[in-house]
């Protein structure tokens, strides 16, 4: 490790971080070295390079090593530093939310131009939404800070994710216009007066199936939530009981948009067909050319 006394600086630092999480095989040492010095440094990655003989405290010091390490035994940047962005936000994560992936702004883009298709047709301005499994609450808030009006119900079975994701909203200012309920999937909707009375029902859960929750890596299989992932033995089963039960509480024109995984879309599709109140099921790629998210219409 270091020795006392010895002079820092970012190039020296870089250098060792590298060297140690090669060690260790982590795929991307070099990069991942940069980005969490820099974060420490609050400067961007390659400005680091422009100020490598720039000395580090003592504490930067200490902080970086204790990065490096955590990152040595695969634990994901985004716990590391404890936030990620989604779709130009900042959003807090621990543990116990799974980490926003790009894929998911897909989810809200289709929400965003379903609704403001409606309102262009003169619907009124006000919209409600729900965010099954809403984890870190990236889908929430956002809908919240791009929709006004709109009113958003989020549910989590997890307490603690639910706490993660109140503080997000509060960090967005939206906390007022989101309302979370614990419990599982559509559980906590129950008596709150909502059938028949939402426009958009939005979720990605967990939808890994058994076999494939052996093969992820290890910054997911050993640090992002089990509950937040893991989806039955085929990774349909959170679809088995969100499609028929969203019919409860979607309106009529009302829709459902959910996020899917690799080669789910036929299988999920299946399960809307069986349910004759579904119309316009329709799939939608990724950047990837994935099938990422399928979607629905209640007529
Ligand atoms: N996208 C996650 C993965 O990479 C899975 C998320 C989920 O199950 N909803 O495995």
């Amino acid at each position: 490790m270091i020795a006392e006394g010895n002079i820092w600086t970012v190039i020296k630092a870089l250098t060792w971080a590298e060297t140690y999480l090669e060690k260790f095989k982590v795929p991307e040492a070099k990069i991942d070295a940069e980005y969490l010095l820099s974060h420490i440094l609050k400067c961007k990655r390659q400005e680091l390079y422009l100020n490598s003989e720039r000395q580090l405290t003592n504490q930067d010091i200490n902080t970086f090593k204790g990065f490096i390490q955590r990152r040595s035994k695969r634990e994901p940047l985004q716990y590391i530093i404890g936030e990620e962005e989604f779709r130009g936000l900042a959003f807090k994560v621990t543990r116990d939310v799974l980490i926003p992936r790009p894929e998911t702004a897909l989810l809200v883009e289709e929400a965003v131009k379903i609704i403001e298709r409606q309102r262009a047709k003169g619907k009124g301005q006000k919209t409600n939404v729900i965010d099954l499994c809403t984890g870190s609450g990236c889908i929430a808030v956002s809908i919240a800070k791009e929709i006004p009006d709109s009113k958003v119900y989020a549910t989590d079975i997890s307490e603690k994710a639910l706490d993660i994701a109140k503080e997000n909203a509060k960090g967005h200012r939206v906390e007022d216009r989101i309302t979370f309920l614990q419990g599982s999937f559509l559980e906590p909707l129950k008596e709150k007066g909502l059938e028949e009375k939402i426009d958009i029902m939005l979720s990605n859960p967990p939808y890994v199936s058994k076999k494939d929750m052996e093969k992820l890596q290890p910054e997911i299989k050993e640090y992002e939530p089990p509950l937040a992932l893991y989806g039955g033995e085929d990774g349909l089963d959170s679809y088995r009981t969100i499609i028929p039960e969203a019919l409860t509480y979607l309106e009529n024109g009302g829709y459902l948009i959910l996020e899917i995984g690799y080669g789910q879309a036929e299988g999920v599709k299946e399960l809307f067909g069986k349910n004759l109140a579904y119309g316009e099921i329709e799939i939608i790629k990724d950047l990837s050319g994935i099938e990422r998210v399928v979607k629905a219409k209640r007529e």
